[in-house]
């Protein structure tokens, strides 16, 4: 099977998962990934990623201009911006997940630092994550919002809508998807219990020993 065939497969394979695993509902939330001659792969319009048909998948050169498939979602201006930025990203991931959602709606969020440096994991994987205000789904102004991040963040939480998370592969892209969620619904359950947080002396020590940018320490030690 050629890159891109499994590629396709993997989105369909990914997204089923992430659908039945409830984090992300009915025909909410979507996926895409780069293939190497710089064209991607994008889910489809009012498709459910719980029952994804890999030849369905909408294929767009690297303007977005549709190549094959259907129409692609009507959230692609939030991929094409955050590809735009993030010349490293090679998938991307956007889902209504509920945890991740509520974060966004509390009064005393970070929108530099959404979630405080709760396990190591989520320093690894998401690192840390920028919270863009509230726009009605579909307006320009959201990708707009995201390119002024400019490449900042591979995680952005959009206000009262949803993660949006770069990867360097579609797995990647996938499993901080997960950590962010996870992190979320942990900021959640502790909130008002003063849970102890990592040490500046251990973030540093992680950025330290896994190479992470250092904006990531330094997001997440300023208050330290
Ligand atoms: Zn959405």
């Amino acid at each position: 099977m050629g890159t891109e065939a499994r590629l396709r497969e993997a989105i369909c394979r990914f997204g089923r998962s992430l659908f039945e695993r409830g984090l992300t509902a009915g025909s909410s939330g979507n996926i895409s990934a780069r293939l190497e001659d710089g064209s991607w792969l994008a889910t489809p319009t009012n498709s459910s990623l719980g029952f994804l048909d890999p030849a369905g998948l909408s294929r767009l050169d690297r303007h977005g201009r549709l190549l094959s498939g259907g129409p692609p979602t009507k959230e692609l201006p939030l991929h094409a911006a955050l590809y735009e930025t993030s010349a490293a990203a090679g998938a991307i991931v956007h889902l209504h997940s509920t945890h991740s959602v509520a974060v966004s709606m509390l009064p005393d969020v970070n929108p530099a630092d959404v979630l405080p440096p709760l396990t190591a994991y989520y320093l690894m994987r998401v690192g840390r994550t920028a919270l863009v205000p509230y726009y009605r789904p579909g307006d320009p102004a959201v990708a707009d919002a995201i390119r002024g991040l400019a490449g900042r963040y591979s995680a952005v939480l959009l206000a009262n809508h949803g993660p949006v998370v770069a990867g360097k592969d579609l797995e990647a892209a996938v499993y901080a998807t997960e950590e962010l969620e996870e992190t979320a619904k942990l900021h959640l359950l502790l909130r008002g219990a003063n849970p102890r947080l990592l040490s500046p002396a251990q973030v540093r020590d992680l950025a330290a020993h896994f190479a992470l940018d250092p904006a990531i320490a330094e997001a997440h030690c300023e208050k330290g």
